[in-house]
């Protein structure tokens, strides 16, 4: 992996999250350490639509600088969460934040928790957090070192209450898997509860097995990614300029 693969692929992430609505507006952000550095992240451009993102357009920043005045370019909220993320937090080499609907209408429940419905949902078993403090936007020093400390080891996912979800990972093609799987499970979540039948959970012995295979299921989130690259190469190549 190079600087210009990490490019493709962030681009091509922006792209399936454009195509599966997952986006809102031109306010969310992703972004991703480039290879072999543990400062230097890529970030969407403010105001740029997640459909029409290219590889070349992402702007390249430096987490080391995090509490300084944010790049002309790039959105304040995105430069005080994700600068602040990228220098304290290793393992999030990749972070993806979205107010994807199913997820955060979840993230708005009082008391919210993911429920182990599914075999999906196991993939989730002890590797969510939940901030229940929203206030307001991040335009501050104080909420990323914040949202920081609750990025433990093992954790992927964190619901932002009243606000939407934030996914990490190691690669793209990690954070980006995790991030669907948890929109598709937040969808069961709400068409489950949405009957009002008392629901029959998965005990946790067998959710925290299932979630095991899931983590090492071979090459499960890059056969998916994978696939989807292909699709955009064939359907809309201008990701990759
Ligand atoms: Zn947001």
């Amino acid at each position: 992996m190079n600087e210009a693969e990490q490019r493709r692929h962030l681009a091509a992430a922006f792209r399936w999250t454009a195509r599966l609505g997952l986006h809102e507006g031109v306010a969310n952000h992703f972004s991703a350490l480039l290879p072999g550095s543990d400062t230097q992240f890529l970030l969407n451009a403010r105001g740029a639509h997640f459909s029409r993102i290219t590889a070349s357009s992402l702007l390249s920043l430096d987490a080391s600088t995090a509490g300084g005045a944010a790049h002309p370019d790039a959105d304040p909220t995105a430069w005080f969460l994700h600068a602040h993320l990228h220098r304290l937090v290793p393992h999030a080499r990749v972070i993806l934040h979205t107010h994807m609907p199913y997820a955060t209408s979840l993230a708005c429940l009082d008391g919210f928790e993911l429920q182990m419905l599914d075999q999906s949902s196991c993939r989730f078993f002890r590797r969510v957090a939940y901030d229940r403090h929203f206030s307001g936007m991040f335009l501050d020093d104080r909420e990323g070192p914040r949202l920081a400390a609750m990025l433990a080891d093992g954790v992927s996912t964190v619901f932002l209450g009243n606000h939407g979800v934030m996914v990490v990972g190691q690669t793209v093609a990690e954070a980006f898997d995790e991030l669907y799987y948890l929109e598709r499970v937040a969808q069961l979540h709400v068409y489950a509860l949405s009957t009002g039948r008392p629901l029959q959970l998965i005990p946790d012995d067998i959710a925290e097995l299932t979630c095991r295979q899931w983590l090492e299921y071979p090459e499960g989130p890059d056969l998916h990614f994978r696939a989807l690259l292909e699709i955009l190469d064939e359907e809309e190549p201008g990701y990759r300029d």
